[in-house]
């Protein structure tokens, strides 16, 4: 632990939603065009000690680090804006700190004390900011969860206004994301939600410095004094923050408006490099301007919460810049895939991917849909599930082993392909109990992974319960199937082929974490560039039939 040198602090006001996440993210991408180096954090004030246990239908995707934290998906934002690496440390829930200082209260550590709120849990909070100020971090960007008025985060919002009276003016700058709606029967922006929240703020004893304001349209120059008037801000810091068509056009926006000088000159740096931000413009005009597009279908459970496969939808978008094509995706219920409709439903994609996932529902689909990328030669990718259940319809359908299941959803089966981990038995809470983080996987060479990777050795994170059997290892490779990748003690199957498919892998940990805009995983830049590949043969396929049907009209 160093000692903390400049903070960030992200609030929000009015609703959720307002994207925190990403304004938090994009001040990271900013400050760090500026040659700093940032790290960020991410409060959550609800009472979960992580949100592991949470249904990501309800709370969004679960983001996982490579030390094996269950995070929250702003994290996963923070990852694909900066070079940032995050930990366990780079998440705390109130729940998180409350077990702290209990463990702390049973050990006797507070000496007979009263444990209270203030000084306690806020002591416990600023903690936590000084635990990921190490010596490599110059600036940390904490965000807090929840909006400014709930109850829950009020001692957050306590701690942070002492860390700004411990650090000095000059060290802390508060950023406060809000609404400016616009109200169509007045045909107006209304400030007054966002004066509400300020006052809310000030009411807690912090004064914002930088107002990121959340508009469907920009702000006016009018609309800007006003607010700086009522809110006490600088003119230039109250910022319009307006949709846009991507994420990753977030920090240009906010760099266009001069955030990063802003905070720089409330932290007296001003003398800083100017920002570079070339690399990040390009991405964004290859996303522009896409050469072709492909089709990917996610077959899923629960496929309307696009949020729970949030990192997947980012990582295929990234594959897609690294070929310039536009990765339209395709969410297919897995619950309605039988064999009999799969080709209706699965036609027309280049490319079709099985995501990570719990639970019995939607499986039998997601045999079928797999059935079909294999006997249509549709470019395949399993991710966790997608590779047990890719690895269960291989066994059932090729090798002949009818009653072959993962013991997760039938416990009885006698071929049980996948059956809990070995290192998991006797462990039955449902927190923290599975493979969580990042292990060394060893390649097969000349397989479809080494080449993708280029390298023979790699590094990925899991989230999984259930292993892969190898007492059906010989069976399921004596019918063709590979296993290509696997723990360097040989314990682990990691990844599955299959040699003479155009494109047919499944691997049991999840690349999409490890996916950036500038830098996309290249198991994802592989698939897509064969499912582009499929693409191509499709669509000259249709044109053969058109045509063929086009002359026997003509003949007869
Ligand atoms: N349910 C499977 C397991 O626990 C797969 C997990 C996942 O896809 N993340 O092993």
């Amino acid at each position: 632990m160093g000692s903390v040198k400049k903070c960030i602090f992200v609030t929000g006001g009015v609703v959720s939603s307002l994207g925190k996440g990403i304004a938090a993210a994009s001040l990271g991408c900013l400050l760090e065009s500026r040659g700093l180096r940032v790290t960020l954090q991410k409060f959550d004030p609800y009472l979960n000690i992580d949100p592991g246990t949470m249904s990501p239908f309800q709370h969004g995707e679960v983001f996982v680090t490579d030390d094996g934290a269950e995070t929250d998906l702003d994290l996963g934002h923070y990852e694909r804006f900066t070079h940032a690496r995050l930990t366990q440390a780079n998440n705390v829930t109130s729940g998180r700190i409350y077990e702290r200082i209990l463990a702390k209260e049973r050990r006797g550590d507070y000496l007979g004390k009263t444990v209270q709120v203030i000084p306690h849990v806020t002591n416990e909070i600023k903690a936590s900011v000084r635990k990921i100020a190490t010596n490599d971090v110059d600036v940390i960007i904490a965000e807090i969860g929840g909006t400014v008025g709930d109850i829950e985060s009020l001692p957050f919002l306590e701690a942070i206004r002492q860390m700004r009276h411990e650090l000095g003016r000059n060290n802390c700058v508060f950023v406060h994301v809000t609404l400016v709606p616009w109200i169509a029967a007045a045909g107006e922006l209304k400030t007054k939600p966002t004066q509400h929240s300020v006052k809310e703020l000030r009411a807690i004893g912090i004064q914002p410095d930088i107002l990121l304001c959340r508009t469907e349209t920009d702000l006016s120059r009018e609309l800007r004094e006003k607010i700086a008037l009522f809110c006490d801000v600088d003119k230039d810091a109250v910022i319009a923050a307006r949709d846009v068509d991507s994420v990753y056009r977030v920090p240009i926006h906010l760099a266009q408006q001069g955030v990063d000088d802003i905070v720089l000159r409330h932290f007296d740096m001003s003398d800083l490099p100017k920002r570079e931000l070339s690399g990040w413009e390009d991405m964004l005009d290859r996303m522009r301007h896409p050469v072709d597009e492909v089709t990917i279908g996610i077959i899923g459970k629960y496929v309307d919460y696009e949020d729970s496969y949030k990192s997947l939808k980012e990582a295929l978008l990234h594959a897609g810049l690294a070929h310039q094509l536009r990765v339209q995706l395709r969410w297919v219920e897995a619950e309605g895939i039988t064999q009999e409709t799969a080709h209706h439903q699965l036609s027309d994609l280049d490319g079709i991917l099985v995501p990570g996932g719990f639970g019995i529902r939607g499986i039998d689909g997601m045999l079928e849909a797999i059935r079909y990328a294999r006997e249509q030669e549709v470019p395949y990718f399993g991710i966790c599930l997608g590779m047990q259940t890719m690895v269960i319809e291989y066994g059932r359908n090729v090798c002949g082993l009818e009653s072959a299941h993962s013991t997760e959803f039938d416990p009885g089966t006698p071929v049980r392909l996948f059956f809990k981990l070995r290192e998991l038995k006797g462990i039955e809470d449902l927190g923290g109990n599975m493979r969580l983080g990042s292990w060394p996987c060893k390649l097969e060479p000349d397989s479809l992974a080494a080449k993708a990777y280029g390298s023979p050795q790699i590094h990925e994170r899991h989230r999984h319960r259930y292993e892969f059997n190898r007492d059906y290892e010989e069976v399921l490779t004596s019918h063709g199937m590979r296993v290509t990748g696997e723990t360097p003690d040989a314990m682990y199957v990691e990844i599955c082929e299959l040699p003479g498919h155009p494109w047919y892998l499944g691997c049991q940990f999840h690349p999409e974490f490890k996916s950036k805009p500038l830098e996309s995983h290249p198991l994802f830049s592989s698939f897509v560039g064969a499912a582009f590949r499929h693409h191509g043969t499709r669509v000259r396929n249709e044109q053969v039939r058109e045509a063929e049907q086009f002359l026997r009209v003509r003949v007869s």
